[in-house]
């Protein structure tokens, strides 16, 4: 059985297939001849999710997975949520959008955020998702050099470290992103 991640990272691909069944072949967009931007338009995490998944299926016809990701911060309603490659801008540069945060938090004494990663998946004419959660607090200043993105600026409850100054491997372990990729292997496990 074949499934398309609608991803073009490599080491995202290769993380997953280690943990599902060896009968269920990934295939990245490279590898199905999709090179053109994916449309993500929605105003949720889930829209968007299933957008990209949605979009493999009609356009490409295969059974599908695709993920989203978005830092959810409370003292700002959410923000940047889906919006969080481009919170400062079109160049999705990840300094400017953790100084825009930080910026934007200035003062206010709720630092309550969560990381919120949504796998919609297709398969055999059905369709769901999959959502991995992870709780933190947003630092006053940024700490540690490793991951991307807002790594610098999360500490996830019960740790004293930011994202950015952990291993990758610990990082899956509590992260979002792990959470959610762990129910969808989970899910095809039990096929
Ligand atoms: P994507 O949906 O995985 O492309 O994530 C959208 C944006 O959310 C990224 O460009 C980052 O700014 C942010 N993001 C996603 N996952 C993480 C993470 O694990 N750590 C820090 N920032 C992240």
């Amino acid at each position: 059985m074949q499934l398309v991640f609608a991803t073009n990272n490599r080491n995202k691909l290769q993380e997953v297939q280690k943990l599902i069944p060896a009968h269920i072949k990934l295939l990245s967009l490279d590898d199905i001849g999709c090179s053109e931007d994916i449309p993500e338009t929605q105003p949720t995490i889930e829209g968007n999710a299933q957008q990209k998944a949605n979009y493999v299926k009609e356009h490409y016809g295969y059974d599908c997975f695709a993920d989203d990701t978005g830092l959810e911060v409370e003292a700002l309603h959410g923000e940047p949520g889906v919006f969080s490659a481009r919170y400062a801008g079109a160049q999705r540069n990840a300094q400017d959008n953790m100084d825009l945060l930080l910026k934007n938090l200035d003062g206010k004494p709720n630092r309550n955020a969560q990381f919120k990663t949504v796998i919609a998946l297709h398969l055999n004419k059905e369709s769901q998702t999959f959502t991995g959660i992870c709780k933190g607090q947003i630092t006053t200043e940024k700490h540690g050099n490793d991951g991307f993105g807002y790594d610098p600026i999360f500490k996830p409850d019960g740790f004293t470290q930011t994202f950015a100054e952990m291993t990758l491997e610990q990082k899956n372990q509590i992260g979002h992103r792990g959470k959610a990729v762990l129910q969808l292997v989970e899910f095809l496990n039990g096929l």
